[in-house]
């Protein structure tokens, strides 16, 4: 373990902090630190908020920030605007949350506006949880604005969700989106002090009727005046014991595998484009040469063969260089397997470790179309 990591276990909340920085900008040391830290992942409760803009989610947080640090617990506040650009509202309302906290190295706040492509605000949200995870933080709060589908994507990666309403908002719950609804472990009513709170209630239970399932709670909050917080925390640490509904999550594209003679030119290819390589390595026991390049939430791997044997090597002399295999991330990789398995799919290998760490299957292209398919388990810090 290097001696950052060392002492970001330690609890140097400003170390902590320009990690953070490393891992959101990518950095190959930030990238490090989070497998240094990996064995520590797992204790950290990860808890989604959202809601529309206007629903005082912000307030709620720093409450629920306040009373878990009253039970000696420490936290990480995620603030993520997808709507917003780095130089927007988001960033000057996070600078007052600062300095508020500034005093409390129990406390990290980070907030990120959008730079680029979803994917990449995404991951990097990912990232830090993990980071925060590995950092030993007790719960990350991962606090998103809007209800669109970016929004459940980030929200997404909490184990527990709190879709924050509040009375008065045009047609009132219809106005929040289906996918919001179906993420939510506990609802919060929050301004529950004004007017239409009861009917808010009311049209959130009949919508949950309609719905089956496990109930999620719906808690009343007034987080100006710090009113439903200590229940809100309450119903939040419920839903993570209820038994883990493991969500299906749809697969994603996690890279295209090209085989090219040489690496070097190809990389000077995708470099002038504008991609940057992201990790390079030998794979020896593939007998291949690697490099990843991220483009938005994807990558492209570029193959070299490193032995005249190598598999790359055969598939240029078969087929000249060009698209090798397809990769998917998938969230669960054992049921994928056995579903494929089950269907009379050819798959190459039984899952197994690959030098990243990460496991792995190959499917015959005879099955997937005429391409060569990598299925890889997501990664999952849960
Ligand atoms: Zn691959």
């Amino acid at each position: 373990m290097t001696d950052w990591a060392r002492k970001i276990r330690d609890g140097d909340a400003r170390l902590l902090a320009r990690a953070a920085t490393a891992v959101e900008n990518r950095d190959p040391r930030g990238a490090e630190l989070l497998r240094d830290l990996a064995p520590f992942a797992g204790h950290a409760r990860i808890v989604g908020i959202t809601g529309p803009p206007g629903a005082g989610k912000s307030t709620l947080v720093d409450g629920l920030a306040l009373a878990l640090r009253q039970q000696g617990k420490t936290v990480a506040i995620l603030a993520v605007d997808p709507s917003s650009r780095a130089t927007g509202g988001a960033i000057l309302g996070d600078r007052i949350r600062m300095q508020q906290h500034h005093a409390d190295a129990g406390i990290f706040i980070r907030s990120m506006a959008t730079r680029g492509s979803l994917g990449g605000l995404a991951r990097a949200t990912r990232d830090l949880a993990r980071l925060m995870d590995g950092a030993g933080r007790d719960y990350v709060l991962i606090e998103t604005v809007g209800v669109g589908q970016d929004e459940v994507a980030i929200a997404g990666l909490a184990q527990v969700t709190v879709v924050v309403l509040v009375p008065g908002m045009g047609d009132d719950v219809q106005a929040i989106k289906a996918g919001i609804m179906e993420i939510a472990d506990v609802f919060a009513i929050n301004k529950a002090d004004q007017a239409g709170a009861d009917r808010v209630e009311r049209e959130l239970q009949a919508m949950l009727s309609l719905s089956g399932g496990i109930a999620p709670a719906i808690v009343r909050t007034i987080a100006t005046a710090g009113a439903g917080i200590a229940e809100l925390l309450a119903a939040i640490d419920r839903a993570f014991e209820k038994p883990a509904v493991r969500r299906t999550v749809a697969p994603s594209l996690d890279h295209l595998g090209i085989a090219v003679r040489a690496l070097d030119p190809a990389i000077a290819f995708y470099q002038a484009l504008g991609l940057t390589v992201e990790h390079r390595e030998s794979i020896a026991a593939e007998k291949v040469n690697v490099a990843m390049l991220p483009a938005g939430d994807s990558r492209i791997e570029l193959l070299e063969p490193s032995t005249p044997d190598s598999p790359i090597a055969k598939f240029l002399e078969k087929r000249g260089p060009g698209l090798h295999h397809v990769a998917l991330r998938v969230p669960d990789l054992n049921a994928a397997v056995e579903r494929l398995a089950a269907a009379g799919a050819r798959l190459l290998n039984a899952p197994r470790e690959g030098a990243a760490g990460h496991t792995y299957v190959f499917v015959h292209p005879a099955s997937a179309g005429g391409v060569l398919l990598e299925l890889i388990q997501s990664e999952d810090w849960h």
